[in-house]
């Protein structure tokens, strides 16, 4: 049982189609995350009983739910496409938790949409899995990210390169609306639909905000804060596309991201992006690029003046000075150091500077700086002892350094051929014992456990990670 209280599906007609999810042969869970079920008010022992399966392989609606395929547009690598929408997800309803705050439940790979175009509408495991693994570990670090609240397999195959498995999963959200949302209706010059869509996302993520402008900055803000966190963590989202980012700041839709194993100010994944668009050192930049779009949108809400679009440019302007200082807390924090001055900035960049040397593992020599053993993965150890003796020299007054650093340096990251291995061991024996071994052990990333260890490794040569695919 479900309580369903569904805003979006009270807009009015032209911000979604009702389409019901497609039923699945023999759907089977394979994971389902207790916690935030626990988080959200639902009851587990329902969502684990035969009725709960069916609903999550979208097989039966539950009641109160009003299945929808949201509209949105985007744009992919810098060009418009003015259709896009939910293609492969059916938004099933909004529950709102016992403290009040609202979640969208989405089930993603149920089938096609008026919105599917030449797709199937369906996913394959791989994806599913990858998303559930890495959006719960985002959430367990307190990365602003949608979750992961199932994922099951759906008896059938799904046509890719080759015949794959097929897979549901869950995804919860606070919303799934989109600078794309925005430029759906702002492309059809629907000024109406405009002013209900942010006056919808102002009632339900910023409702202190007073109007267009301020709605736009909180974004702005929201977004330099979760990009400074995905930069702390080494995390590429690699598609950075603007119907592929959030109005509340979560990071959502993790097709071809990853997290990088040796320190590369440029990495790049994802086999689509050629040019290096959504590379890791690019993320601020795409990030301001995207805002513009979502100003674009707003300006005809602020009084479509010259006023209004210099207001709006101001407001996206003042992403790099927070993202700067968000960057600097959260760096500084990796070193042990609460409340940043500003040349602790030198101190970083030094350090960062000798880690892109060697290609020192980004996440191992934060983690080995608590235990003396950051040394360890540096090309250049006299460099790096020169910069410890001044970063030694910063910390020493600060009683709290060592739990700062502890809290701030996960000891493991989802690592690629770790995840690529829990995938092929469940795509191709249906061993979901390294899933589930990833997934406790990203659950928890400030404990070190034995049975861990291995997790925390980079990759050996035959086992680097060079491509990720969007896996649709
Ligand atoms: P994404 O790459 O996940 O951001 O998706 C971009 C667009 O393609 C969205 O409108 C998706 O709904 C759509 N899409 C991706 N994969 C499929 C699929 N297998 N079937 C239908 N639509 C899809
Ligand atoms: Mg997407």
């Amino acid at each position: 049982m479900i309580h369903f209280d569904n805003s979006y599906a009270r807009l009015p007609q032209g911000f979604f189609t009702r389409t019901a999810p497609t039923p699945v042969r023999d759907p089977k869970l394979v994971a389902l995350n207790l916690p935030l079920a626990a988080r959200l008010g639902l009851d587990p022992a329902w969502l684990q009983s035969p009725e709960g399966l069916l609903m999550l392989a979208g097989n039966t609606l539950p009641e109160g739910a009003e299945p929808i395929a949201q509209a949105y547009a985007g744009h992919q690598f810098g060009g418009f496409s003015p259709q896009l929408g939910d293609g492969r997800a059916v938004l099933l309803g909004e529950v709102v938790a016992p403290d009040g705050a609202r979640f969208d439940i989405q089930l993603k790979g149920s089938g096609p949409t008026p919105f599917s175009r030449r797709g199937d509408g369906r996913a394959w495991l791989g994806p599913v899995l990858r998303e559930y693994l890495v959006s719960e570990f985002m959430a367990a670090f307190g990365v602003p990210t949608t979750r992961a609240l199932a994922a099951v397999t759906t008896g059938e195959q799904v046509i890719r390169e080759t015949l794959l498995p097929g897979a549901v999963l869950t995804r919860v959200a606070s919303s799934h609306i989109r600078v794309g949302t925005f430029e759906f209706y702002a492309a059809r010059g629907d000024r109406d639909r405009l002013r209900l869509l942010a006056e919808h996302v102002i009632a339900r993520h910023y409702p202190d905000a007073s109007g267009a402008a301020d709605l736009l900055q909180r974004v702005v803000e929201a977004q330099a804060y979760t990009i400074s966190c995905w930069m702390g963590l080494g995390f590429i989202h690699g598609v950075m596309n603007t119907d592929n980012m959030s109005v509340s700041g979560e990071t959502i839709d993790y097709g071809p991201c990853a997290f990088m194993d040796g320190y590369r100010p440029d990495k790049v994944f994802s086999s689509i992006d050629a040019y290096g668009r959504y590379a890791w050192n690019e993320q601020p930049n795409i990030a301001v690029w995207n805002l513009a779009q979502l100003a674009s949108c707003l300006v005809p809400l602020m009084g479509d003046s010259d006023e209004a679009v210099a207001e709006a440019t101001r407001i996206v302007h003042s992403f790099p000075a927070l993202y700067q200082r968000e960057w600097l807390r959260r760096f500084a924090a990796k070193l042990g150091i609460t409340s940043p001055r500003d040349t602790d900035r030198a101190l970083i960049e030094r350090l960062l500077g000798l880690m892109a040397e060697g290609q020192a593992d980004f996440t191992r020599v934060f983690a080995g700086l608590s235990n003396g053993k950051a040394r360890d993965e540096f090309l250049n150890r006299d460099s790096f002892d020169q910069w410890a003796v001044d970063w030694q020299a910063r910390i020493k007054d600060l009683p709290d350094a060592a739990q700062v650093m502890a809290r701030a340096n996960p000891r493991r990251i989802p690592r690629n051929h770790r995840i690529e291995e829990a995938i092929a061991q469940a795509r191709d024996s249906g061993d979901y014992s390294p899933f589930h071994l990833l997934d406790a052990a990203l659950r928890d990333p400030f404990t070190d456990r034995p049975e861990w260890d291995k997790l925390a490794l980079p990759p050996q040569p035959d086992e680097v990670v060079q491509r990720t695919f969007c896996g649709t």
